[in-house]
Order: structure tokens, then C-alpha cells, then sequence
């Protein structure tokens, strides 16, 4: 079986005679850049992992996105890159000073100081979507998921990371990626995948909305 195709827009390119993940845009996070092309460092992006890890994605470029959990714009700065309309949701005031400054580069991408619990602040701005990113990192992962199933078109898809400690320390890992797939409700999950050696105790979900 052929490898996934990355989406338009991401290339494998050389820097320093290593071949790694690249888009073209702004620089952002100090990653290496020729002028043109930037480094997607997947140890600072659950995103850029799951495409390293060859997950089907679904994304071919040009879509239009929700980000939920955007922080400074590390990730999502890529994802603009190669992406049309793109809303970047953030509740955190700092982080989301930062993103507004990465937004400036960006036309096409709309930085939200929102909680991504509470949908309906932020319905009147978002339009239906092709894709939800979910990168929140904080209790209760599945029910964000739920609650902005409704920016998703009908054959979009939801690629969530979800991190174990933050639906609890103590738990085993296993246990916490499974009650958070038990409570996807509204979604069909697709594929799964943990993240190492990329990131810790973190799984990617592929999802899409339920028939
Ligand atoms: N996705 C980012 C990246 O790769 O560049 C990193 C995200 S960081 C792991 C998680 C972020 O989610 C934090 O900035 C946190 O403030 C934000 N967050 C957590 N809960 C949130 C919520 N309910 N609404 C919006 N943002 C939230």
C-alpha cells in the first residue's frame, strides 16, 4: 500500500541533508527556513506527527479549518499555510497575543480569544468547516469534539489529539484514549494512532461525522 499523499502545500524537503516536513509561509517558532520554505517540526506539533506517522488525514490542501486550541500559532501557522479559511480558537489572553501577531502574515487566518467549550460565542464568526483540528489538552477532550460537531460539513473530518494527563495523571493512558472514543458521540472513528516517539502519551483520532 502507497503511503498517504500530504496534503498540497506540505512537501518532505532537505535541510541540513535531512529530509523533513516543510510549508511555505512566515516564519514563526525559529524553526529552520531556505527564505521560502519552513520546517513543520513534528516534536512541536501533534498535527505534524500524525501526517510523519502516516495517518489518512483526509486533508488535501485548501480546506477550510477550525483549529481548537491554537495557542501561540505554532502548529496552526502550518496549517494556514496550506489551508484556506482558517479559525484559530484560543481561551488562554497571552498565548493569543502571540497568535494575532501570526495572524498579521496570515490573511486567511482569524485568530478567537474563545473557549472552545462554549461554541455558540464564536458561531456567528466560524462558517461550516472541512476539517476540526483539536490540539486543547485539557479535561474533558471528547465533550470540546462534541460541541463543535456542528461546524463540521457532513463528509468533513475531526483530527484530534488527545492528551492522557489531562484527563487524569494517574490514570493508565490506555484507559483514558478509551473512554475518550466511548464518548465521541456524533463522530465515526476512522484510525487511530499514538503519537510516540513524538509526543508522549498522546492519540491522534481520525473521525468523521456519524451517517
Ligand atoms: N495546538 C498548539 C500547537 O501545536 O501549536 C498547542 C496547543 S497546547 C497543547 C493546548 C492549548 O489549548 C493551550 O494553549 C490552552 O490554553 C488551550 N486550551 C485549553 N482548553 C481550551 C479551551 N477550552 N478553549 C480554548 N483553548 C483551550
Amino acid at each position: 500500500m502507497s503511503p498517504p499523499t500530504l496534503p498540497t502545500g506540505v512537501e518532505r524537503r532537505l535541510f541540513d541533508g535531512d529530509e523533513r516536513l516543510a510549508t511555505r509561509g512566515a516564519s514563526v517558532y525559529g524553526e529552520p527556513t531556505d527564505g521560502e520554505w519552513r520546517v513543520w517540526d513534528a516534536r512541536r506539533s501533534k498535527l505534524g506527527a500524525m501526517l510523519e506517522h502516516g495517518m489518512e488525514t483526509g486533508l488535501s490542501g485548501g480546506e477550510t479549518v477550525l483549529y481548537l486550541g491554537a495557542a501561540a500559532g505554532t502548529t496552526v501557522s502550518h496549517v494556514a499555510d496550506f489551508s484556506g479559511p482558517t479559525y484559530a480558537v484560543e481561551f488562554a489572553a497571552r498565548p493569543t497575543r502571540d497568535l494575532l501577531t501570526v495572524a498579521e502574515d496570515r490573511q486567511n487566518l482569524f485568530a478567537l480569544l474563545k473557549d472552545a467549550r462554549k461554541p455558540e460565542t464564536y458561531a456567528h464568526i466560524v462558517e461550516p468547516v472541512d476539517v476540526i483540528v483539536q490540539d486543547v489538552a485539557t479535561r474533558g477532550q471528547a465533550h470540546v469534539a462534541r460541541a463543535n460537531r456542528p461546524f463540521l460539513r457532513d463528509d468533513g473530518r475531526l483530527l484530534a489529539a488527545v492528551k492522557a494527563r489531562s484527563e487524569d495523571v494517574t490514570a493508565d493512558p490506555e484507559s483514558v484514549f478509551e473512554q475518550f472514543s466511548s464518548q465521541l458521540d456524533g463522530y465515526e472513528i476512522l484510525e487511530t494512532q499514538r503519537l510516540e516517539p513524538f509526543h508522549d502519551d498522546h492519540l491522534a483520532v481520525v473521525a468523521r461525522p456519524d451517517r
